[in-house]
């Protein structure tokens, strides 16, 4: 049987692409080809960006209450479809079901903020500046913008910046991964029964061939990213020396200090979940464990068997609280840099490549599996403290007090999240002030901020200025332009030759 085509969106209907080039996409659960995607060369990336042009003039006319009037419909849509778009990333991604479910769910959040595009984009308006003179500032969008996201949130980060981008009054083209390039279909077709004209939003499928055309192509005025750190950078390079507008966010190494007087019991749950959930392909996951002072022989024992106990299984087992890796590529990936970490002289101990995909669910032996693995004495001379992991491997570190805990967290060039587990009020006041972290979580493990919020992280997490969703994303698909007026009436006569000031 030929493997479905997984096709592009263009101009409001799917698109086939040239036949040249495409790749298969992969059930990580048990390894098979469930289709194949198509990777589009620069004439497709080209009819995309022509569709959005095209689309745009009439779209950024629409009374921004008449774009948040198709977003509401969108909205609806999403939770009548909720199960469909899950099902479609636990199918591609590998994730369980309910964490799929949590995925689409705060997609949904970033639509609801958009909703409230009239009141985002109110603009300043002050009278008599001068006599006879208002002056008022409103803000613009930008034209074709385009969207280019990682494989591990399918659905999630296509919606931290088309909802905002298309509220505002842009046209979208969005580049996914193209190993889980589903949802972002099903999102397409949603966005079209909910009203959207034909043009507005288009999706690329493809690789660095796509990204690149997209980077270079004139009509594109702005670019978020989100993946690794070397493609962050690039982004944010290449983007900016083609006059682009670029926001892009990278990986990270997201520590969580777990202090003495905090309550165990609940740091020892935080950090199994936020470590093993997605199987620690988050770029959220806690990958780094600093344990203060005592903390260590009173939680690892509780960990070791925490870590043992996790139920890995294929994601549609309502059981299953990890699934399998992405790719047999990025197992592999993770299974060396385990074995780094023993040869560098870390304590291993669990090892997650010793787990029986048998365990996993019957048709999971070709599946790409690895078990919850956990390191004790780790330094950070180690590759497994210095690299994204993006697995589920949780590093301990011991430490003997909370300024050694800062201090490490300040060496390391990542720094998307952190949190702190305390039960001392100053601690997690200082701590909150002091570090220098972009995300911060006071006995939260994931701190990702609310719709409203914005994401982003600091130092090599984040390249460009703008957070993505908040108000800082409606800054980043507008500009600001401000209008002074004056009526002839009221127009003195002569030329000015001195700069205009308040009379
Ligand atoms: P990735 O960098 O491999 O891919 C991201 C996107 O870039 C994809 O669309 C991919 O097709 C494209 N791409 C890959 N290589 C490219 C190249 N050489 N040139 C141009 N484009 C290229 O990332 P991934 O493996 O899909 O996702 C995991 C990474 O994303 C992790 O590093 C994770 O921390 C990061 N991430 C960061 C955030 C955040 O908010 N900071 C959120 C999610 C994921």
């Amino acid at each position: 049987m030929t493997p479905t085509l997984i096709p592009h969106w263009i101009d409001g209907r799917r698109h086939g692409g040239h036949g040249e080039r495409h790749q298969p996409v992969t059930n990580p659960a048990t390894g098979a080809v469930s289709g194949q995607v198509a990777l589009a060369d620069h004439a497709v990336v080209d009819a995309a960006v022509q569709a959005a042009t095209a689309a745009w003039p009439a779209w950024a006319d629409t009374p921004p209450l008449r774009r948040a009037r198709v977003l509401f419909r969108f909205l609806e849509l999403l939770h009548r479809h909720h199960d469909e778009l899950a099902r479609a990333i636990t199918a591609e991604h590998g994730k369980v079901l309910a964490d799929a479910h949590g995925e689409v769910t705060r997609g949904i959040e970033i639509v609801e903020f958009a909703c409230g595009i009239p009141q985002l984009l109110k603009g300043d308006y002050t009278e008599q500046v001068s006599s006879g003179i208002d002056n008022w500032t409103l803000r613009q969008p930008l034209g074709v913008v385009a969207g280019i996201t990682p494989f591990n949130f399918p659905a999630m980060v296509p919606m931290w910046m088309f909802p905002l981008a298309l509220a505002c009054g842009n046209t979208f083209v969005l580049k996914p991964s193209p190993l889980d390039p589903t949802p972002p279909l099903l999102l397409a077709e949603l966005l079209r029964e909910a009203g959207l004209p034909d043009g507005v939003f288009n999706v690329v499928q493809g690789d660095h061939v796509a990204v690149q055309a997209l980077l270079e192509h004139p009509q594109v005025a702005a670019l978020s990213f989100v993946g690794s750190t070397a493609v962050a950078r690039h982004i944010h390079a290449s983007g900016a020396a083609h006059g682009k507008r670029v926001q892009a966010l990278g990986g990270a190494k997201n520590h969580m200090v777990v202090m003495p007087d905090a309550d165990l019991d609940q740091a020892v749950d935080a950090l199994i979940g936020a470590a093993f959930g997605s199987a620690g392909e988050r770029c959220m996951a806690i990958s780094v464990a600093v344990l203060v002072g005592d903390v260590g022989e009173r939680i690892v024992p509780a960990l070791v068997e925490r870590t043992r106990a996790l139920k890995v299984r294929q994601g549609l087992d309502p059981e299953a609280e990890m699934g399998p890796i992405v790719t047999a590529a990025a197992r592999q990936r993770i299974a060396d840099l385990i074995e780094a970490g023993v040869a560098e002289g870390a304590q291993l101990l669990v090892d997650g490549r010793t787990f029986d995909a048998r365990q996993a669910g019957p048709g999971c032996e070709a599946g790409f599996w690895l078990g919850g693995t956990l390191f004790d004495h780790v330094q950070p001379h180690m590759r497994i403290w210095q690299e994204e992991i993006f697995g589920p491997v949780l590093a301990c570190v011991r430490v003997p007090t909370l300024g050694d805990a800062v201090e490490l967290i300040h060496r390391h060039s990542y720094a998307n999240g952190v949190a702190c587990f305390t039960r001392d009020g100053h601690t997690a006041r200082e701590f909150a002030r002091r570090i220098q972290v972009g995300m911060v979580g006071i006995n939260v493990p994931i701190p990702v901020p609310m719709a409203w919020h914005g994401f982003g992280g600091w130092k090599a997490s984040l390249f460009g200025d703008l957070h993505v969703y908040g108000e800082e994303g409606v800054r980043f698909y507008t500009r600001q332009k401000s209008v002074m007026q004056r009526w002839p009436q009221s127009t003195p006569k002569g030329a000015s030759f001195v700069m205009p000031t308040a009379h």
